[in-house]
This record gives structure tokens, C-alpha cells and sequence, in this order.
């Protein structure tokens, strides 16, 4: 019996990068799998696909709902959908801030309270939020990105302690730079792309980028009724970038 035999999970943002490495992989192993995103695009069978905005109440709503029926319950609720954003506090305004914030953080708020009521009718439910070694790394030039992943380290904790008496478990992943089409747009925004990717890739300590697998791998085991005894903890899948107390050159 494989690891996700009869389980029902949902992924945001699960269309691109790191959400459909991690889709995929909970079907390759065995699960029910629905996505949600804001363009499902080229998402297909054995796969679901459900339209919504995370910035949207009621969409999150009909697509979580829609999403519990057509798989007949929900175990895994992975809250992955995010959007990037650069610069120090003075580089973006306050319309900006509410933006990335809304999508980052409230999103994760809007679908986990939309799944609550199904995770809670599992014997085996796990939320795992995709955060980021921004949280606490203190990265140059990203002040909103790490803020918003600041907060998404927080209420994985708060959201864990909160529910833990229901058996609901609560962790996160922090993921450092990963090859997925997110990187690859920033990559082609610079002046000499492939330049910058080596020099990307030069400073990691592994000598390369993380892969959107190497991240599915660690969100399927904390989605996994292996690890079953794990809760409110953050995972780092970042090469070693902070295990290593290692900073970008
Ligand atoms: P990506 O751009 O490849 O995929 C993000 C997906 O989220 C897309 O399919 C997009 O349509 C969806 N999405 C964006 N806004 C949405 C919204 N409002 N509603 C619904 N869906 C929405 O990015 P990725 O690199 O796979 O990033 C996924 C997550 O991983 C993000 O939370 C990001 O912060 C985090 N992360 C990425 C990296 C990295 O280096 N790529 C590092 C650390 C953390």
C-alpha cells in the first residue's frame, strides 16, 4: 500500500513550480488529488482542476467546497499559492503590501477555513504551508516577501497549537531558491539570464538550485500519515542555506 492509499488532498497555486511537483506526486503515490489556482492551465487527469482566486472569498469557497465533493472528503490541505515581490520598505507602497499580503497570507487563512469543516471528518488530516527561508533568513531586498512569509511561519504554529486536540496537524516547508518557472521569470527579467543563473547557482552550498521535487518530496511527508507525530514544525528544503549558517556570497 503506498503512503497516500485513500486520501484526499487539495493544493493551491497547484498548477506551476513547486504546488504541481507536489500534485503529482500525491497521485503517483496514491492520493485523490484537486488543484486550485488562479489559471489550472494545462492541469489534467488523474488530476482535478477548480478555478479561484486566494485573494477571493467566495471562489475559495465554491472551489474548496466543489473540490471536498468531487473527492468524496479532504485529508491534506497543502496551502502553497504565492506570489513573489522585491525590494527594501521604501521600494513598494502601500498598495503593494496589501496585494502580496492578501495573496501570501489571507489566502492561506481564506482556504483553510473553507477545508476546516472536512479536514476535521479525517482520521488523517495535515495542513502544510509552503513558507520560505525569507521567514527568518533576513534576506537583502525582499522586506514584503519575508514579511509575508514571517507571518506564514507564525500562523503554522498558531494554526497547529489551535487544532492539534482535533488531530489536525499543521506544518510548513521553507524552501530555498527553487528551480521552478517563478525563478526562471526573474532569471529572464536580468540582463544575461544564463550569467545569472550561475551565479544563483554558485551560491548555493549544494552548487545548485533546489528542485520543485526535492520540495514535493518534503511536503508529501509532512502530509503523510508518516509523519504522524509531527506538528508545528518548519522544514527546511533549501540545500542547506540555513542548516549550514551559510549566506549568499
Ligand atoms: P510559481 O509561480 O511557479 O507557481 C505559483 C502558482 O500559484 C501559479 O500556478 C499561480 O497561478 C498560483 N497563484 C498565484 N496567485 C494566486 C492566487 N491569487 N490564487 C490562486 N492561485 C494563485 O511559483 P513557485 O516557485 O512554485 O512558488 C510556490 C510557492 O513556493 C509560493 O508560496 C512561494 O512563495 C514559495 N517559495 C518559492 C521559492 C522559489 O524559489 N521558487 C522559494 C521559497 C518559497
Amino acid at each position: 500500500m503506498s503512503d497516500f492509499e485513500g486520501l484526499r488532498a487539495l493544493v493551491t497555486g497547484g498548477a506551476s513550480g513547486i504546488g504541481r511537483a507536489t500534485a503529482e506526486l500525491l497521485a503517483e503515490r496514491g492520493a485523490r488529488v484537486a488543484v486550485l489556482d488562479l489559471d489550472p492551465g494545462t492541469v489534467g487527469a488523474p488530476l482535478l482542476a477548480y478555478r479561484a482566486d486566494v485573494t477571493d472569498d467566495p471562489s475559495v469557497r465554491r472551489a474548496v467546497t466543489a473540490a471536498a465533493e468531487d473527492l468524496g472528503g479532504l485529508d491534506v490541505l497543502v496551502n502553497n499559492a504565492g506570489v513573489g515581490a522585491q525590494g527594501t520598505v521604501e521600494d513598494n507602497d502601500d498598495a503593494e503590501w496589501h496585494r502580496v499580503l492578501d495573496v501570501n497570507v489571507l489566502g492561506m487563512v481564506r482556504t483553510t477555513r473553507a477545508a476546516l469543516p472536512h479536514l476535521r471528518r479525517s482520521a488523517h488530516a495535515a495542513i502544510v504551508n509552503t513558507c520560505s527561508i525569507a521567514a527568518t533568513a533576513g534576506l537583502p531586498q525582499r522586506a514584503l516577501y519575508s514579511a509575508t512569509k514571517g507571518a506564514v511561519h507564525s500562523l503554522t504554529l498558531a494554526m497547529a497549537a489551535d487544532h492539534v486536540r482535533e488531530g489536525i496537524r499543521v506544518n510548513c516547508v521553507n524552501p530555498g531558491t527553487v528551480d521552478t518557472p517563478w525563478v526562471g521569470r526573474l532569471l529572464d527579467a536580468a540582463d544575461d539570464p544564463a550569467a545569472e543563473r550561475a551565479a544563483l547557482e554558485a551560491r548555493q552550498p549544494t552548487g545548485r538550485l533546489v528542485s520543485a521535487a526535492e520540495v514535493a518530496g518534503a511536503i508529501a511527508y509532512l502530509a503523510s500519515p508518516l509523519s504522524g507525530a509531527t506538528t508545528g514544525t518548519a522544514l527546511a528544503v533549501d540545500g542547506g542555506m540555513q542548516g549550514l549558517r551559510l549566506r549568499p556570497a
